[in-house]
């Protein structure tokens, strides 16, 4: 299968000043810090990680919606790293974004259909009869009554104006879709059904995904890939069977502990994350995940482990495998 992303060493560091009139160069956030990714055509790839690993950032990067600070981003076999925004404009058309806040990401001043049918309005796509039509299919595509079109974002449920968030995305047809957070704003209740409905979507139109949440729950049922993200770096990835049947870093192994169980007679293994991830301002030495690894030894906080191949297709950065120590 060929991919549609490739994204080789892609580096965002925020700059921090201090001083008022002087502004001095301080330091940098680093959001995310040399990652090497790739998403074949038509899957899904899951992003998972803690608030704040730079999930978010790295979905904007790959849609130049924020520029990166180094790597390379290729979409479509051709290198976008470097357009100038009126080259973007006809990318856009290509690439959209799902957001995490349904009630944020909708102007409570637009009716649903205007909403909807903005992307149309602003590429300048078909007449007023033939946007109207493509309003109502959108809607229908994703589960909305097209008689609702008139209707304003506070008069909808939050998975409804998720739905809404949907068919604005599907607006321009796009290849590649950035799901940020999608379900995370939802109740429990209606996450499945927006995650069903992605996956249809995609079925149906082709679609690639990249698909991020802080759940490795949330990303199991529609994911192809899963990678892992600690501290503005990949520390495993792996296609999702292999990676549910054996997850081996130790930061994996400690997030899937912390997804609480719904069976009061299930084996106590829940067991969340202690403590708050170091800042990316000044992230710890050698493996940034050191300072709350359960199985750190020697050299975990002096060398930074490099990506491994543990099996076909699934790597991880961690000094037990790259040195051979099973524990
Ligand atoms: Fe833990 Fe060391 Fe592996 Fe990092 S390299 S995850 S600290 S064992």
């Amino acid at each position: 299968m060929t991919n549609l992303i490739e994204i080789k060493q892609l580096k965002k560091y925020f700059p921090i000043y201090r001083g008022v009139l002087l502004r001095r160069h301080v330091g940098d956030v680093r959001a995310v810090d040399g990652v090497d990714l790739s998403i074949q055509q038509s899957s899904t790839l899951g992003l998972v990680g803690e608030s704040g690993c730079g999930k978010s950032t790295l979905g904007r990067c790959i849609l130049r919606l924020i520029e990166p600070t180094e790597g390379k981003i290729i979409f479509d076999g051709r290198d976008i790293t470097s357009l100038k925004s009126h080259e973007l404009r006809d990318l856009r058309r290509d690439m959209q974004i799902v957001f995490q806040d349904p009630q944020a990401s909708l102007n409570p001043r637009m009716a649903a259909g205007k909403i909807i049918g903005e992307p149309l309005d602003v590429f300048k796509l078909g007449d007023k009869s033939g946007r109207h039509e493509k309003i109502n299919e959108l809607m229908e595509m994703v589960g909305l009554d097209p008689a609702m079109a008139s209707r304003y974002p506070h008069e909808f449920s939050g998975g409804q104006k998720q739905r809404i968030g949907v068919a604005r995305a599907l607006a321009l047809n796009p290849k590649f879709i950035v799901c940020d957070e999608p379900v995370s704003a939802l109740d429990v209740s209606i996450q499945a059904q927006i995650v069903n409905l992605m996956q249809e979507l995609q079925e149906k139109l082709n679609l690639t995904f990249l698909f991020i949440a802080h759940d490795l729950s949330v990303v199991r049922h529609i994911s192809d890939w899963i990678a892992v993200m600690y501290l503005g770096q990949i520390v495993e990835l792996a296609p999702t069977e292999m990676f549910f049947a054996n997850p081996s870093h130790p930061y994996t192994q400690v997030l899937l502990k912390s997804i609480p169980i719904p069976d009061p007679d299930a084996p106590a293994e829940y067991a969340p994350l202690k403590g708050d991830p170091p800042s990316p301002a000044a992230p710890p030495s050698g493996c940034r995940f050191h300072t709350r690894c359960p199985k750190r030894f020697e050299p975990c906080d002096k060398i930074p482990p490099v990506p491994v191949l543990i099996e076909n297709n699934h790597t991880v950065a961690c000094h037990l495998y790259s040195r051979g120590i099973t524990k």
